[in-house]
Order: structure tokens, then C-alpha cells, then sequence
């Protein structure tokens, strides 16, 4: 049965920013099915948030870094004709040049406390930016996340600013490198949050991806099953 993203559902339910209650969330919803941004400061995860799940679910940040804490949303698919919950988990950004100790030190803990708890129900989407891809800060997360049980989708976002196509090919060529390397990548995407070119595709991806944990996960429970009166 057909799955897709219901527009405009994504809900603001909660925002963490200490790893004590990232870890009492993954003891609670242990089940929980979703999907991760996370990526460079600026690169435009909130943007694409919202345009995937409704104008103004994430509001865009315009200071790099500030954002740290892990916002989680709920959104919806309608399955079979009935409203499917899933989650959305906003990471904080990776790599900003004016980070101090202190705020570094509290992302890894915070991160690392999410990663800990992952419950191989969650998809990441890494994004980064086109113009500049696999910076040292990209290839710094991977390493941090090497050894973690994980799905990734890479986004290559901000395609609109690559106006030569030669520009386009380069990074089109980085492709083989990268599946090579980073074996966690599953898929590759191109687009841009802000014309929504390309946009498209991911959203199936992850359609596809939610529907196959969904069927693995819910087994049909006798509550589920009509019994008829004779
Ligand atoms: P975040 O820090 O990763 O959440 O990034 P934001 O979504 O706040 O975006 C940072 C900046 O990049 C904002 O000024 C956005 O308007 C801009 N931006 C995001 N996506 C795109 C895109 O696809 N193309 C262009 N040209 N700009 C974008």
C-alpha cells in the first residue's frame, strides 16, 4: 500500500539539551521509527525541514551554531488510509569556527548519547553543502560515526548555486569515492531546500525507508484484528 509524507503534520515536541534526557527518551521509545539532520552549521537543515514537512516546522537559524540542542518533531504518513506517527530529530551543527570548549565538549556528549541509544529504526541525513562538499568536518563525523549501527543518506543541498555544469560534474564524480569510503552511505542525493529541485526523490527514499522499518517493526497484535460476531 502506497505511504506518503502528510504536508504541514511536523510537530515541535520537545528540545534537549542535556544528555540525561536524550537517554530517558530512547528508554521510553525504544521503538520509535524516524529520521536525523544533521550536518554543518548553515547548511540548511532547517530549510529543508520545512520544505519537506510544511513551511515553518523548524524555524531557519541565522547565527551558525547556536542551535545546541536536539529538537525532536513528530510527523505523519498516512498507511492505508490511517495516520502513521514518526519522528524527527533536528541534530545540533557540526564544525562552526567560533565554537568554545565548553559547547564542544556538551555536542559530543549530546551527541554521543543520541548515537548510543539509536535503536536501528532512526535514518540519517547527512547534508552538506554542494559548493563545498566532504569538508574535514564531514569526514570528521563519519569517523565519529564509523562504528555506530546506521543508515545514512547523504544531501548534497544548495544545488541551485552551482550554476556551471562543470562545477556539477566535479561533484558528480566525488560519487564512487564516497560509497567507497563511507560505508554507511546508502544512498546519494542532489537538490536544493530552497527551488525544492530534487527534493522529490528523497522524500520517496524516505517514504521507502519508513514503510520497510514500519512493516518490520509492528507486527499485527490481536487488538488489530476484527472479530466478527456470529
Ligand atoms: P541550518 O543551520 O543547517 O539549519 O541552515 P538553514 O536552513 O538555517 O539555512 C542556512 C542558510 O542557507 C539560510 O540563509 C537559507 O536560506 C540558505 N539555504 C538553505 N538551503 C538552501 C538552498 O538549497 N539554496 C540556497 N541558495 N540557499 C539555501
Amino acid at each position: 500500500m502506497s505511504m506518503e509524507i502528510k504536508k504541514g503534520s511536523a510537530k515541535f515536541i520537545r528540545a534537549y539539551d542535556k544528555p540525561e534526557q536524550i537517554q530517558k527518551w530512547w528508554d521510553s521509545n525504544p521503538q520509535a521509527i524516524g529520521i536525523a539532520m544533521v550536518g554543518r552549521s548553515n547548511v540548511g537543515k532547517s530549510s529543508l525541514i520545512n520544505t519537506m514537512f510544511g513551511a515553518k516546522t523548524a524555524k531557519t537559524s541565522k547565527t551558525p551554531g547556536r542551535t545546541q540542542k536536539i529538537n525532536i518533531f513528530t510527523f505523519e504518513f498516512m498507511k492505508d488510509e490511517q495516520e502513521r506517527l514518526f519522528y524527527l530529530y533536528d541534530l545540533p551543527g557540526y564544525g562552526f569556527a567560533e565554537v568554545n570548549k565548553g559547547m564542544k565538549k556538551n555536542w559530543e556528549l549530546l551527541m554521543g548519547t543520541f548515537f548510543e541509544g539509536l535503536n536501528g529504526k532512526t535514518l540519517l541525513l547527512n547534508l552538506q553543502d554542494a559548493r563545498h562538499p566532504n569538508q574535514k568536518t564531514d569526514q570528521q563525523f563519519y569517523d565519529y560515526i564509523n562504528a555506530k549501527w546506521i543508515e545514512i543518506f547523504l544531501i548534497f543541498n544548495k544545488m541551485d548555486k552551482l550554476k556551471k555544469q562543470k562545477e556539477r560534474a566535479a561533484l558528480n564524480k566525488l560519487k564512487p569515492a564516497i560509497i567507497k569510503e563511507y560505508k554507511h552511505v546508502k544512498q546519494i542525493f542532489f537538490l536544493s531546500a530552497q527551488s525544492k529541485d530534487g527534493v522529490e526523490p528523497l522524500e520517496l527514499a524516505i517514504t521507502s525507508y519508513c514503510n520497510k522499518i514500519w512493516d518490520a517493526v509492528v507486527k499485527p497484535s490481536l487488538d488489530d484484528i476484527e472479530i466478527t460476531e456470529r
